[in-house]
This record gives structure tokens, sequence and C-alpha cells, in this order.
């Protein structure tokens, strides 16, 4: 027998052996195979919430590029606020329990002009106010706020998301 003379049958039989596993599989273990299914995943308010911080930081970097364009500065007030601390100024008048500030929301900007005087004005923030506004339609500006009265109640530095 010469030393190669079995490969065509071991060829053969391994070719075999792999078409009836493969055949085996297809038609007969069908039910074994795992069964993925497509899910429609349905956005919650857990889950968009995060995109929405996001696009409203991406919206701050825009708006502090647009005020130095036009030749402004700002400094950052506070951004983020606890649950506590909105507690606190709800408790002493400055501000209210349901703040944007807890949701990420919300950030206060002090303004200066170009020749370096902080701005507290609501007429030196409304051209940037309604710049913010105009950013994203659910951007708006405390230079706008009114009291539970309807009264006028300005929050000139203020400047938040209202999405929720
Ligand atoms: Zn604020």
């Amino acid at each position: 027998m010469k030393p190669l003379s079995f490969l065509p049958w071991i060829i053969a039989i391994s070719g075999f052996m792999w078409l009836l596993i493969w055949s085996a599989e297809y038609f007969c273990f069908e039910d074994l195979k795992p069964n993925y299914r497509t899910l429609n995943l349905v956005e919650t308010r857990a889950t968009c919430h995060w995109k929405e911080q996001a696009a409203f930081a991406q919206d701050i970097a825009t708006f502090i590029s647009y005020i130095h364009s036009k030749g402004y500065y700002c400094t950052f007030g506070e951004a983020w606020r606890s649950h506590e601390q909105a507690e606190i100024y709800a408790h002493e008048g400055k501000g209210i329990v349901n703040s944007l500030h807890c949701e990420r929301l919300a950030f206060d900007l002090n303004l200066y002009s170009p020749e370096g005087k902080y701005l507290k004005e609501a007429k030196d923030y409304a051209p940037f106010g309604r710049y913010w506004c105009s950013l994203n339609k659910k951007n708006r500006w405390g230079g706008c706020f009114h009291d539970h009265t309807g009264r006028l109640k300005p929050d000139c530095d203020h400047f938040e998301r209202n999405s929720l």
C-alpha cells in the first residue's frame, strides 16, 4: 500500500461527515438554534435624559463662543445644584425646589463687558438671552421669567433648557 493511498478516502469520508452534520443541523436542529429577535427599543425618559443634558452642554459651548465673538467675557456661576441646596434656596426665596439646575439643564453665567466691567442689568444680557433661545426651542433665558402672580421677575444670569 502506498503511504498516501488512503488520503482520498479520508477526504471523502470527512466531507461526507461534514455534509451529514451540516444537514442535520440545518434540517433537524433548527429548534435548538438561538432565537434572536429584533427588539423595537422605545426610549424612555431616563434613556433620553442624558442626551438632552449633552445637547444642553453643547449649546453652552456654542453660547460661550458667541459671547466671546462679540467681544464680551463670561465666567461660570452655578451649574449643577443638589436637591438639598435647591430646598435651601427655595426657603430663602432665591430659587425653586424643582430647579432645572438639579437636572443638569440650567446654568448661571456672569457677563463682562469688553472693557472688563461686570454686567448685572437685564439690558446687558438681553441680546445674549435672545441668542441662547435661538439655539433650541426648549432653551429659556431667565431674563423673561415671571413670578406666580405674572409679574416680571428676571433672573438675568440664568440660562436653561426646559425639556421636562
Ligand atoms: Zn440659575
